[in-house]
């Protein structure tokens, strides 16, 4: 069911986009155990670099992933939290800012990398980011190769593999996106099957495809959101495509600068028996 990239796809992009290696070191951890590894890849959009760090320590089939080069908590407490349990980080590193920039023929283009793993989400955050940032008409090549990007970039870190929990960070503004747009009347509430708030701070919430983790973090007593899968909106987050593929994901967002929140959350999930 469904598109599954594959790795002779994904080979005919690096020849043509010239992925390439730029480092492998190791980090020593001599207080610990076992060492954590960081690698360093480089991915090529048209002329534009973009840096992929993956942080990694044996102990747990968890990968979280940032992707909004902006959300500095979240990507501050997956590190320490593979430091102490385990499993893999793997950050995007582009602007600095949420959205990606690149660059083709030597015209800029803008999209929001949380909207690229879908066709049509991908060709409608191209579609407006281009226009308002760029004043300009995106060309079918820049959603071909930022496309090729994300199908490259899930067979490259095995995103949709059954046997590694995938969970997406991210932070969010205080009182803006949060767990109450998905309650009664939110503003995404039609993209939900469940909801469960145990009160608190409701932007830190988590948000799942899978209904088995829904029902754990609910009796771990987190704040979260079951997506439904036959009904949400097509705009081309990772949440749609796994939902579209039947990949468990998770999402843990926290409003920014909620450091110890977020870490106590990428607990909670890590905690969970893993496949
Ligand atoms: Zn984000």
């Amino acid at each position: 069911m469904g598109f599954a990239p594959s790795h002779e796809q994904f080979d005919s992009f690096r020849e043509k986009e010239g992925r390439e290696i730029d480092a492998a070191l190791t980090v020593g951890e001599t207080t610990e155990e076992v060492e954590a590894k960081e690698v360093e890849i480089t991915y090529m959009i048209g002329e534009t670099r973009i840096k992929v760090v993956m942080y990694e320590k044996p102990g747990s089939s968890l990968t979280f992933f940032n992707m909004h080069d902006n959300e500095d908590t979240a990507a501050n407490a997956a590190r320490d939290v593979v430091d102490s349990q385990g499993g893999r980080l793997i950050e995007l590193r582009h602007t600095g800012d949420r959205n990606l920039d690149f660059e083709i023929h030597g015209e800029v283009y803008t999209i929001d990398p949380n909207r690229m793993f879908t066709d049509v989400g991908a060709a409608a955050s191209l579609r407006q980011k281009t226009a308002d940032y760029r004043g300009m008409t995106y060309k079918e090549e820049a959603l071909r190769l930022i496309r090729n990007f994300a199908n490259g970039f899930i067979a490259d870190f095995s995103l949709a593999s059954p046997e590694r929990t995938l969970v997406a960070v991210h932070n969010n503004t205080d009182n803006r996106y949060s767990l109450k747009s998905y309650q009664d009347g939110g503003q995404y509430e039609s993209d939900a099957e469940l909801v469960f708030s145990r009160g608190g701070d409701l932007d830190d919430f988590f948000y799942v495809t899978d209904r088995a983790v829904f029902d754990y973090l609910k009796a771990a007593g987190m704040n979260v959101v079951l997506q439904d899968n036959s009904r949400m909106t097509d705009d081309g987050s990772l949440s749609v495509y796994c939902g579209q593929n039947g990949i468990t994901y998770v999402n843990a967002e926290a409003q920014h600068g909620h450091l110890a929140q977020q870490k106590r959350m990428l607990e909670v999930i890590s905690s969970r028996p893993q496949p």
